[in-house]
């Protein structure tokens, strides 16, 4: 971050407090010299030098309950809702987690990086990465770390900005409506993404047309001389262009005619792609280091994002070449004749079909393992069940499913279904050890199912 005084955050925050009146922003009482921060920070257990600990409230903690614990562990100020009796510095606040983000912002339009914002329901985390990789080539570049993507992500992650850098990318998510307007607004982009639109989040937004209007927020605080990018494949690409039709447009698509577009198409055994990348009459050859056709979907955005920036093709096919796979994300590990493929970090009914395709595509010995796909609202039953007849469908091996929802999978696949992790992965090996060939197995559910867990017990078998 960059280097501020008290004073000066709390002038900040009192001359632009969309909070509330600047009467509940209580002052801070300096007795002589001001202090300087060099950083704000939501984790009492590691304060950064002259670090300022935020007291956040979420629904299960307090952070005022931790503030002491922040200032023995060298916090020298604190942002709050309401005075502690603690010896420190503190700017008192109506909503800490809303001031963090406007001290977010004040430091975004300090260094003034041109930003780049990315959301959809699924590939957010790709594109980004792919963006960063690419222009990380000749520019400095900061952006989203890991998921940091919510109402709490987006301003840690500009509150990380440091004097020099010329880009910004970042990953934007929601999952109610208002967030990704809150977050974009901070962000102010030159550039704004919408990679798809699919049912995740569903109990937050209602129904897709509500998860579509959500994601299109993004395009509330574009630049008037940004730019709007669209996937000119998903479904509701008409709306998004609806939504941005002040703003210059780029599309994207790999099946439809678009700015950016792929063509001939090609995999590996390991199903990575090399395509044609096409742009403006011009063509590059673009191979992938990723697996499955979805980063290609991806490729093409993050390509279109850096076209709008100016970047060269060259210097598109260079970046997207240095890519590798983030944790738990596709990620092929090869143990003897057993190809696992880690895609534990979360799901929704969408990724699990890019999933369930990608398997059927790889072909061979094909296993998909499932558990719970959380936030799905009352169809939450129905979608199992339709994932378990779309993996009958494709012609994939065997599904093993834990969980309560993936019951629904397992009846419909026609499958037996385990009540936990220990007793899927007991199954699981003792089915792979049947197997007298290769077999892939692909590991995915949601967050909170953590079906990290059976990747570990597949390294310690195999
Ligand atoms: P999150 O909402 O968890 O932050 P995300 O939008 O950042 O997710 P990624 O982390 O890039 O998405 O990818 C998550 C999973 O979504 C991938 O492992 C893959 O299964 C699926 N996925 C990625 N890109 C696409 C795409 N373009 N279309 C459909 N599914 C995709
Ligand atoms: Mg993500």
């Amino acid at each position: 971050m960059i280097v501020l005084t008290l004073s000066q955050i709390c002038q900040h925050l009192r001359e632009h407090s969309s909070c509330s009146s600047p009467y509940e922003l209580e002052s801070i009482q300096l007795q002589g010299e001001d202090i300087y921060i060099y950083q704000l920070t939501i984790d009492s257990r590691h304060i950064p030098k002259h670090g300022m600990f935020v007291a956040l409230k979420g629904e299960h903690f307090d952070g005022h309950e931790f503030a002491q614990a922040a200032v023995d562990n060298g916090a020298i100020a604190l942002l709050v809702e309401k005075r502690l009796p603690i010896n420190v510095p503190q700017i008192v606040v109506p909503d800490p987690q809303r001031a963090m983000g406007e001290i977010g912002a004040f430091v975004r339009d300090f260094v003034d990086p041109v930003s780049v914002a990315i959301t959809g329901s699924n590939g957010k985390t790709s594109v980004k990465e792919m963006v960063a990789t690419i222009l990380s080539q000749h520019y400095s570049v900061r952006y989203t770390a890991g998921n940091f993507n919510n109402e709490i992500g987006v301003p840690l992650t500009l509150l990380r900005l440091e004097m020099g850098d010329e880009y910004g990318v970042f990953e934007l998510g929601a999952n109610h409506k208002g967030e990704i307007d809150y977050t974009s607004a901070l962000v102010k982009p030159s550039i704004a993404m919408v990679n798809n639109v699919a049912s995740a989040h569903l109990e937050g937004f209602g129904s897709l047309e509500g998860v579509a209007a959500a994601k299109a927020e993004i395009f509330n605080h574009l630049d008037d001389d940004g730019v709007a990018i669209i996937n000119a494949d998903d479904d509701f690409s008409e709306v998004m262009r609806q939504a941005s039709n002040k703003h210059q447009q780029l599309t994207f698509g790999v099946n439809c005619s678009a700015d950016v577009m792929a063509k001939k198409l090609v995999s590996d055994p390991l199903g990575c792609y090399r395509f044609e990348l096409h742009y403006d009459g011009q063509v590059c050859e673009v191979s992938m280091p990723l697996t499955g056709q979805h980063q290609v979907s991806n490729a093409l955005g993050a390509s279109a994002i850096c076209l709008a920036l100016g970047v060269s093709l060259n210097d598109i096919k260079a970046g997207l070449h240095l890519l590798s796979p983030v944790k738990g994300r596709m990620q092929p590990k090869i143990l003897g004749r057993v190809r696992v493929i880690d895609d534990s970090y979360n799901a929704n009914p969408s990724s699990v079909a890019v999933a369930i395709n990608w398997l059927k595509e790889i072909g061979g010995n094909t296993c998909l393992i499932l558990g719970d796909l959380a936030e799905l609202g009352d169809n939450a039953r129905a979608l199992h069940a339709e994932l378990g007849q779309l993996a009958k469908q494709s012609g994939i091996h065997n599904v093993f499913c834990v969980g309560d929802l993936t019951q629904e999978t397992s009846r419909e696949f026609g499958s037996q279904h385990c009540t936990d992790i220990h007793q899927l992965s007991n199954y699981l090996i003792n089915y792979i050890n049947k197997l007298p060939d290769e077999v892939t197995v692909l590991v995915k559910g949601s967050r909170s199912a953590q079906m990290e867990r059976v990747v570990e017990a597949l390294t310690v078998a195999y």
